[in-house]
């Protein structure tokens, strides 16, 4: 399985970074985690056809996880891509692209989708893919794919993406020290379960300015935990 990093960015631009997307593809098939704003123009600047994506999997409704995704039906529209491309997402992710319709008329009838939402499981070819409920402010769920692969999306630190054993977690980290949050994780939150971690290798995502502010001190707390962790940034491949 090769796992690219389109973007690692958050809602909050750093550096060059296009928000939340992540490329899976294995024997061929090849399906996005999340699409946020910019994951288009990084997709077409390493040269991936549109036209080859499947899936794509949300794991919440924020405009920097989904803001591209529209823009990548439309695009795959213009260019006669006649497949529907599935689109999974947490519970109101069908209401969600019902009131871009309805913003945009004029793509109803256009655009080529099939909305799945709030499902536990998912088979997209040779894809067996898990949801894992996460905690952020909005309905939000991470993915286990191929037993192999967890992709957290926006969420503090759950238990159940810690326990399960995998070759690659691709965790958030989007706040820096002294910050209390319910939705988001920052290091004090994430210590105890990346302690315990099953995960063999950990990336982290997401993270907001200020966390690359001080990203020397940050990491050195962490890998007092865990020595197996990383920071990713957009081109990054992993062979999982
Ligand atoms: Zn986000
Ligand atoms: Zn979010």
């Amino acid at each position: 399985m090769r796992v690219v990093i389109v973007g690692a960015g958050s809602a909050i631009p750093y550096m060059e970074m296009a928000q939340t997307c992540i490329l899976v593809e294995e024997k061929g098939c090849k399906i996005l985690v999340d699409a946020g704003i910019g994951a288009y123009l990084k997709l077409a600047q390493i040269g991936f056809d549109l036209s080859e994506i499947k899936a794509i999997l949300l794991t919440h409704n924020h405009l920097d996880h989904n803001g591209d995704v529209l823009a990548i039906l439309k695009a795959r529209w213009l260019s006669g891509v006649k497949e529907e491309l599935l689109i999974h997402g947490p519970a109101g992710t069908s209401n969600h692209f019902e009131s871009l319709l309805e913003a945009y008329p004029y793509l109803r009838r256009k655009l080529s989708f099939r909305i799945l939402e709030g499902k536990r499981e998912i088979e997209i070819e040779d894809f067996k893919i898990r949801t894992i409920p996460t905690k952020h402010s909005v309905e939000s769920n991470g993915y286990m794919i191929d037993e192999k692969l967890i992709i957290s999306g926006d969420t503090s630190p759950v238990k159940e993406i810690f326990e399960k054993r995998c070759k690659l977690l691709i965790h958030e980290l989007s706040l820096p020290f002294g910050f209390e949050s319910d939705d988001h994780t920052t290091p004090e939150s994430i210590v105890e379960l990346l302690r315990d971690a099953k995960a063999e290798k950990i990336v982290f995502i997401h993270l907001y300015p200020q966390v690359y502010g001080m990203l020397d001190r940050v990491m050195k707390y962490l890998k007092e935990y865990n020595q197996n962790i990383t920071v990713a940034k957009d081109g990054d491949v992993f062979e999982v």
